[in-house]
Order: C-alpha cells, then sequence, then structure tokens
C-alpha cells in the first residue's frame, strides 16, 4: 500500500452518508480534503466539522446533518508506510482497517490480527478503541496525529492518551495518522490468529446483516444481579437485552438480531426514525427488567438546531 497522489479538495452539497445501516439523511455539506493543509481550512469557514469513516458505528437521522461532514479516503490519509528507523506502521486516518491488517499479516507483524473482522477506517477504529474478546486497537498504537478543536496539528504519544472502553479521549479531534508498533513474528502464525478472530466473529454476530455492530455499551452493574453478574463488574449487553425478551422486537423495519440481542438490524425501508425508536424500547426493557441504564455505543448524527 503507497501514498497516493495530492488531490484536489472535492466538496459536495447534499450529499449522501455512506452508513452500515443505510439509513438517514443527507450531509449538507460533504468535503474530501487528500491533505492537511486542505483540512485544516475547512475550520475557517466558521462551521461545524466532523468525520465520516467507514459509517459502521454510525446512525444519521433522516433529517441529516448541518455542518461540514469530513471524508478522509484520499490522498494522504489513505496512505500506508512503514517507517524505516522506527519500523512503526504509519497509517493514514481513512485507510480501510481491514486492508491494514491484510498487510500487516503479510508482512509478519502482529498486533491488529486481533481486530480481524471488525469494519473501520483507521480513524474511527482509534476514536472508538475498537476491539473485542482479542483485544483494542490502543495495545497496538505507538502515536496519535491529530487537528484539535482549534484546528492546529498535534501528536500523542499512546501513554498520553486516555483510552477506555470503547472511547479514546479523543472525541473532539480529527484524527489524521496512527503510528502502530506492531511485532514482529511469522506471518503464518499472525494469519492463523486473523482467521481464528473472524471465525469467532461470524460465528457470534450477525455480520452478513445491516448493523452497526454493538448497540449499546457493555454496563458496569452497580448491584449484583443473579445470573448476570456481580455489582462493579462490566456484563454482557446482548445478555441482558436478550434476558428482557426483546430479540425479534421489531419497529417499522428495524429489529433486534436473533442471532445476537446488542445487534440491532435494518431491513429495506427502514428508517433512522426506526431505529431509534427501538433503541428505547430495548432501554426502556432493560431498565424494567434489571434497573440497569444501557449507553449507547453507537454515535448519531442530527442537526444542531
Ligand atoms: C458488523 C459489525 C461488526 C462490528 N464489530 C465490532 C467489534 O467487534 N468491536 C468494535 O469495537 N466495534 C465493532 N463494530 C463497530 C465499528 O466497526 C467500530 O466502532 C469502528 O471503530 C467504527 O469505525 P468507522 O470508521 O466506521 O467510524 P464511523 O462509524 O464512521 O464513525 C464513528 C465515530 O468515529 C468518528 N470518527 C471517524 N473517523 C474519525 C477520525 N478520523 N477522527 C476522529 N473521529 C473519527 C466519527 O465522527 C463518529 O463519531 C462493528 C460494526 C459492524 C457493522
Amino acid at each position: 500500500m503507497t501514498a497516493t497522489a495530492e488531490l484536489p479538495m472535492k466538496i459536495t452539497r447534499q450529499a449522501p452518508i455512506s452508513t452500515w445501516y443505510r439509513v438517514g439523511g443527507r450531509a449538507d455539506c460533504l468535503a474530501s480534503p487528500s491533505t492537511t493543509e486542505q483540512l485544516v481550512q475547512l475550520f475557517g469557514e466558521g462551521q461545524s466539522v466532523r468525520v465520516l469513516g467507514e459509517g459502521a458505528n454510525l446512525l444519521v437521522k433522516d433529517e441529516g446533518v448541518d455542518g461540514i461532514v469530513v471524508s478522509l479516503k484520499q490522498g494522504d490519509f489513505a496512505a500506508v508506510s512503514i517507517d524505516p528507523a522506527t519500523h512503526f506502521v504509519i497509517a493514514g486516518a481513512g485507510v480501510d482497517l481491514r486492508r491494514l491488517i491484510t498487510f500487516t499479516t503479510k508482512q509478519g507483524l502482529a498486533g491488529l490480527e486481533v481486530l480481524g473482522g471488525i469494519p473501520a477506517t483507521v480513524g474511527g477504529a482509534v476514536r472508538m478503541n475498537a476491539g473485542g474478546s482479542f483485544g483494542q486497537i490502543c495495545q497496538s498504537i505507538a502515536s496519535v496525529t491529530t487537528i484539535d478543536p482549534d484546528g492546529y496539528e498535534r501528536e500523542f504519544d499512546a501513554q498520553a492518551i486516555d483510552f477506555g472502553y470503547r472511547c479514546s479521549g479523543l472525541e473532539q479531534h480529527i484524527i489524521t495518522r496512527v503510528a502502530f508498533a506492531l511485532t514482529p513474528d511469522d506471518p503464518t502464525v499472525v494469519r492463523n490468529r486473523l482467521r481464528e478472530c473472524m471465525d469467532y466473529k461470524k460465528r457470534t454476530q450477525p455480520m452478513g446483516e445491516r448493523s452497526a455492530g454493538c448497540t449499546f455499551k457493555n454496563p458496569l452493574l452497580l448491584e449484583n444481579i443473579a445470573d448476570i453478574g456481580a455489582a462493579g463488574a462490566r456484563v454482557s449487553a446482548g445478555k441482558l437485552i436478550d434476558r428482557a425478551k426483546c430479540k425479534g422486537l421489531s419497529v417499522g423495519a428495524a429489529t433486534v438480531s436473533e442471532h445476537h440481542a446488542n445487534f440491532l438490524t435494518t431491513q429495506a425501508g427502514a428508517t433512522a426514525s426506526d431505529l431509534i425508536e427501538l433503541m428505547t424500547c430495548v432501554e426502556q426493557r432493560v431498565f424494567d427488567r434489571f434497573g440497569v441504564k444501557l449507553d449507547r455505543e453507537v454515535v448519531v448524527w442530527g442537526r444542531s438546531l
């Protein structure tokens, strides 16, 4: 994978926003910068700037979004290289995580294969600290370069970033580039681990359906719940949703998956409103049954007014 040539910034008005749910409204303005300089220019417009990654953890309301939506899938943001001095793998924020994992696996570099099967751009995965049973992306990061909310470029060593469960503390920043510190290993061993992670996901999750992965974060219990967990434990939101008898529940053309209760899926004709109503319904049922308040992992975009 190599850097692509600099391109002029493309601006599209009333642009569709591509998400895995395949529902929701348009962006008033979609900008596609190919360099940091072009990206920084957008901060002078006096409008909100939000980044669209792979749209794999995103629900856009039917009304669409105002301000500027930025796509970083081209130019410098789509480049991958290996730093000859540090051997760090440097990836632009718009690089497809699955393609990056294929690349690092072939190079015999271990670390990212534990994220096998997670749809994301590098920037979206770092912002969400994506991960699962096999590990989280923060474990492989050396440093992250961002544009801060004032439009200035910043670089953070991994130790200075407040990574947590599905969060990075970088929610107000635009991630532009990430350096990964990976471990040399036998490519066959790395490939086998990647297969194991992907097989696990295929077995346990409805990967072929339209969803945003887990809708809700696994909650920390405030008190013991029989057959679920002890106070202080982080427990499976899917288990709570299942036990609250939500599997198969539908609003319009949005449904709680029978395969994995924390996955809400959309079928043809679904709207973002269907999904939001279904989320609210699941939250209410879990609260009524267990007294547990679920937090949404899925990011929801709408108009600011
Ligand atoms: C089938 C399926 C399975 C999934 N399995 C998992 C899983 O196992 N583990 C897991 O953690 N997640 C999982 N997810 C959720 C999703 O893959 C992750 O949250 C992923 O990190 C989202 O990345 P994205 O590029 O699609 O971000 P988007 O969905 O496009 O955006 C999500 C948020 O990140 C922000 N963002 C995106 N790019 C940047 C950037 N460059 N700088 C700053 N902010 C940015 C957006 O503004 C938004 O707030 C799954 C999703 C699906 C559809």
